[in-house]
C-alpha cells in the first residue's frame, strides 16, 4: 500500500485559511492538567510550517467523549493554554466549533495567528459524519490539513467529512506514518520480521493475515500464543486461550508453513499460579504448562531466540506486549524484546497503543524509526485496510 499524498509543502497556504485536524486528545489529571503532552508536541512541525508561511491557522480536535454535547468537562482549554506556552504566541481559544464566536475569531485573524475551535466531539454531527456539519467546517477555512493519525481510521466530519468541500492535504505526522510504515508494507528491506503479542488472536488476527504474506519471520508471543500452542497439540494450563479460534491458529501455523515464513513461538514461558503481581512463579516449556499454572511472559531463552531473529531484521514492526507487562516481574519479556528492537540496524515501527507505551517508558523512544502515534489506525494501518482520513487527501 504505497501512498502517495499531498502535504502541507505541496499547496500554497500564504495568507490562507488553514484547518488543520490535529489529534489533541491528551491525557488530564482530575485537576485539568496535562499529564502527557506529547500529541502537542507532535502536532507542532506542522502548525510551525504553517506560520512559517504566514497563514491563519485554525486547530481542531476532539477530547475525551463528550457524547454530542457542550461539556466545558472536554473542553479544550487547556491544550489551548498549553499550546500558546510552547509556541511563545497566543492561541485564541474559540467558544464553539462553527458557531458565531468561532466564526467572529476567525473573522479578526491576521495572517500568522491561531484560533483553536473548541472540542469538535460537541457536535454529534462529528462522528455521524454530517454532511451539513461538514460543510460547516469547511465554511471556516480555505484548504483543509489532516493531521489526526489516532482518528485516521473514522470517517468523521474533522477527519474525512470536510475533505469534500476543500483542498485536502497532509501534515507532517500523517505524512511520516504513511511514508515509514507504507514503506514498510508496500517494499520492505529484509529480512522483515514482524513481532505480535497482548491478549488476544482475535484483536489481531487480521494484521496476522496481511503481514504473513509480506514477512520473513513472525514472532508471536504475548497471551495470543498459547492458542497456538494449543492447536499445536501443547498443554497450556490455565494459560489465556480462545478455543473458539484454534481452527484459525492451526490454518495460520498452515498458511506460514505454506509461504516458507519463520514463525516463532515461545519455547519457554515464566508461568505463575495466580493472575496476581506477586503470584508464585517458574519458567517451563510453553508446550508443558502444569495445570492451574498460567502463562505471563516470555522465558528467557526466548528472549534469546527471539533477539537473535530480530538482530539481523532489515525490518522490524512489533504491535503487543510479549507478557503481562503491567506486573514488573512479568514485564522482562517486553522489555528484552524493546531493547532487542532498539538495537537493530534497521527500519524499526512501533505500532501505537501498549507496545508505544512500553518503548517509551524504557526510554527506548529516540533508538526507533517510528513510533505510530494511533493505537487503532495503525492496528488497522497494519492490517491493509484504507484509512477514511487518509483517502480523503489529494494525491501527488
Ligand atoms: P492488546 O491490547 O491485545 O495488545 O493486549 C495488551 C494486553 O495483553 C496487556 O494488558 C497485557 O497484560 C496482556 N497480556 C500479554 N500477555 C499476556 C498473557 N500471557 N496473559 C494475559 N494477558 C496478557
Amino acid at each position: 500500500m504505497m501512498m502517495n499524498k499531498k502535504t502541507v509543502e505541496d499547496i500554497d497556504v500564504t495568507g490562507k485559511k488553514v484547518l488543520v485536524r490535529c489529534d489533541f486528545n491528551v491525557p488530564l489529571d482530575s485537576d485539568g492538567k496535562i499529564t502527557d503532552e506529547n500529541r502537542i508536541i507532535g502536532a507542532l512541525p506542522t502548525i510551525k510550517y504553517l506560520l512559517s508561511k504566514n497563514a491563519k491557522v485554525i486547530l481542531c480536535s476532539h477530547m475525551g467523549r463528550p457524547k454530542g454535547e457542550f461539556n466545558m468537562k472536554y473542553t479544550l482549554k487547556p491544550v489551548s493554554d498549553r499550546l500558546g506556552e510552547i509556541l511563545g504566541k497566543k492561541v485564541v481559544l474559540a467558544k464553539d466549533v462553527v458557531g458565531e464566536d468561532a466564526k467572529k475569531c476567525i473573522s479578526e485573524m491576521n495572517d500568522g495567528d491561531i484560533v483553536m475551535l473548541e472540542n469538535v466531539r460537541f457536535h454529534a454531527e462529528e462522528e455521524k459524519n454530517d454532511p451539513a456539519f461538514s460543510k460547516a467546517l469547511a465554511e471556516l477555512a480555505q484548504i483543509y490539513v489532516n493531521d489526526a493519525f489516532g482518528t485516521a481510521h473514522r470517517a468523521h466530519a474533522s477527519t474525512a467529512g470536510v475533505a469534500d468541500y476543500l483542498p485536502a492535504v497532509c501534515g507532517y505526522l500523517i505524512q511520516k506514518e504513511i511514508a515509514v510504515m507504507g514503506k514498510a508494507l508496500a517494499d520492505p528491506e529484509r529480512p522483515f520480521v514482524a513481532i505480535l503479542g497482548g491478549a488476544k488472536i482475535s484483536g489481531k488476527i487480521d494484521v496476522i493475515e496481511n503481514l504473513i504474506d509480506k514477512v520473513d519471520t513472525l514472532i508471536i508471543g504475548g497471551g495470543m500464543a498459547y492458542t497456538f500452542i494449543k492447536a499445536m497439540g501443547g498443554k497450556i494450563g490455565a494459560s489465556l486461550c480462545e478455543d473458539e479460534k484454534l481452527d484459525l491458529a492451526n490454518e495460520t501455523l498452515k498458511k506460514a508453513k505454506a509461504k516458507g515464513v519463520n514463525l516463532l513461538l515461545p519455547e519457554t514461558t515464566v508461568v505463575a499460579d495466580k493472575f496476581d503481581a506477586d503470584a508464585q512463579s517458574k519458567t517451563v516449556p510453553t508446550s508443558e504448562i502444569p495445570d492451574g499454572w498460567m502463562g505471563m511472559d516470555i522465558g528467557a531463552e526466548t528472549v534469546v531466540a527471539f533477539s537473535e531473529a530480530i538482530k539481523s531484521a532489515k525490518t522490524v514492526v512489533w504491535n503487543g506486549p510479549m507478557g503481562v507487562f503491567e506486573f514488573p516481574r512479568f514485564a522482562e519479556g517486553t522489555k528484552k524484546v524493546a531493547e532487542a528492537v532498539a538495537n537493530c540496524g534497521g527500519v524499526t515501527i512501533i505500532g501505537g497503543g501498549d507496545s508505544a507505551a512500553a518503548v517509551e517508558q524504557l526510554g527506548f523512544a529516540d533508538k526507533m524509526t517510528h513510533i505510530s502515534t494511533g493505537g487503532g489506525a495503525s492496528l488497522e494501518f497494519l492490517e491493509g485496510k484504507i484509512l477514511p482520513g487518509i483517502d480523503c487527501l489529494q494525491d501527488k
